[in-house]
């Protein structure tokens, strides 16, 4: 399998090279030349637990790693998981939730980072070198990133968040991590700051390349790969087509699922809910991508006004026509919007944007109704699903688990409705981070001293 940019000028691409890529040298997505078709297998993949079926699915995308050592790597990666089979299912009124939180930080992030680390690693191991991280987080990135990669030999990670500004116990997730290549540091300013120091970091390519900067946002192909593993193992636990909705920022959790149905995994609709920042609802509604400024809402996660692997799916709605699709981003980045002229003629997505106030309710109603403690981001997903009463089967995605937020679920819910061991093992513990200012020197200063 090979791989192509969604702006058409770069195309022949290796797993792995795309894998250390990220981001297209042409500004654009990667994705694979062809689409395998899966109908042929469904049946027998039935039957398989959650890795084994992951190593199936990624054998189709991957064929520059041996067999046995990919298939070695995607045990690794779920084996810090704490459900037996990965994931998990509730039953919540007439909506299954696939729990995809019990990994090692308690986010849906770690289903595609922890394999993440492991893909970096071998590559590294294999290739020589070294890699150095830079990422900015509000919050469950960080943490999960970290996760992926610690203590792993090669490749150090830096890490920037707005001081004061993250919720306390996603600041513990980040730097109570003891290994030694692991860099928190708290920048004297605003999420936004820590963006766009990285951002501005890594358009100095010469400083790029002289210290192997690399990144593990969610443009990365294999995470988007690693998502689309839990949909197809969803879609084949139900005798009719189940629809999925997912709570949304980047489009990355959603692309994934998209990728499954184009795959010809039995998957009959999607529901696509964000909050607040309604950018990708909006595009749904009227064929307009317009970037708004971002509210700050209970599903922090989920405040992006610009969707990052929304380009992957608007390649496919463009009809695989990368001229059209530079076109329109070239329009997004020169004025801040772009449109296709109408609503997409795409009956596959329906679109809504919940508001906190319903996330609250949702959050309320859940809990008394089914004795179901959904964290924010799910709430908005399960709010959304109400809205459909008659798309059913419903899978709604849970993407964290609520005692990550306490701060919201807390409030609805009482104190201590929502509890982790893990993270409540987290207090007391030492912490390591360095505080800098908002200044783009200052963080490469750090990365000077790791060296390349
Ligand atoms: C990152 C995240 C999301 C959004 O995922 P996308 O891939 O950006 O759509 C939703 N919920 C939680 C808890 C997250 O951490």
């Amino acid at each position: 399998m090979k791989y192509m940019s969604t702006r058409g000028r770069v195309s022949g691409i290796a797993f792995k090279d795309a894998v250390m890529m990220g981001l297209a040298d042409d500004g654009g997505l990667l994705i694979p030349e062809q689409i395998p078709d899966v109908r042929a297998h469904l049946e027998a993949w039935r039957r398989l637990d959650y890795v084994s079926f992951a190593q199936q699915v990624l054998r189709l995308f991957i064929d520059d790693i041996a067999h046995e050592v990919l298939d070695g790597l995607v045990a690794d990666a779920y084996a810090s998981f704490s459900e037996p089979d990965v994931v998990r299912f509730a039953e919540v009124g007439d909506v299954t939730v696939l729990e995809l939180f019990h990994g090692p930080t308690l986010a849906f992030k770690d289903v595609a980072l922890q394999l993440l680390g492991g893909l970096f690693a071998h590559i590294l191991a294999e290739r020589g070198g070294h890699l150095n991280i830079l990422g900015a987080t509000s919050g469950d990135t960080g943490s999960a990133a970290i996760a992926g990669v610690r203590g792993r030999p090669g490749i150090d990670i830096v890490i920037l968040f707005p001081q004061g500004r993250v919720s306390p116990l996603q600041e513990l997730q980040m730097t109570t991590v003891p290994d030694a290549n692991v860099h928190c540091v708290a920048v004297e300013g605003s999420f936004d700051d820590c963006q766009s120091i990285v951002k501005s970091i890594f358009s100095d390519l010469p400083f790029k390349q002289r210290y192997s900067l690399g990144a593990v946002n969610s443009v990365n192909w294999a995470r988007v790969l690693a998502q689309v593993v839990y949909y197809g193992y969803t879609s084949l636990r139900f005798d009719k087509a189940p629809a999925f909705c997912v709570p949304t920022g980047n489009f990355g959790n959603i692309f994934a699922g998209y990728m499954a149905h184009r795959m010809g995994f039995p998957i009959e609709r999607f529901i696509l809910a964000t909050n607040a920042n309604d950018i990708l609802a909006r595009f749904f509604a009227t064929g307009d991508y317009a970037r708004g400024s971002v509210h700050h809402t209970h599903s922090p996660a989920m405040d992006i006004q610009v969707a990052s692997n929304f380009e992957r799916y608007l390649f496919y709605l463009l009809g695989e026509d990368a001229g059209r699709v530079r076109t329109f981003f070239e329009n997004f980045t020169r004025t801040g919007s772009a449109s296709t002229g109408a609503p997409p003629k795409d009956p596959l997505f329906l679109a809504t944007a919940v508001d906190n106030v319903s996330t609250e309710a949702t959050i309320r109603s859940v809990h008394q109704r089914h004795g179901y403690v959904a964290d924010p981001h799910t709430a908005v997903g399960l709010q959304a699903a109400s809205r459909f009463p008659d798309v059913r089967p419903l899978v709604c995605v849970g993407t964290a688990h609520p005692a990550k937020f306490p701060e919201v679920v807390d409030a609805v819910l009482g104190e201590g409705a929502a509890r982790h061991p893990a993270l409540d093992a987290l207090r007391g513990k030492p912490t390591r981070r360095v505080v800098v200012p908002a200044s783009e020197d200052a963080v490469k200063a750090i990365l000077r001293q790791l060296g390349d």
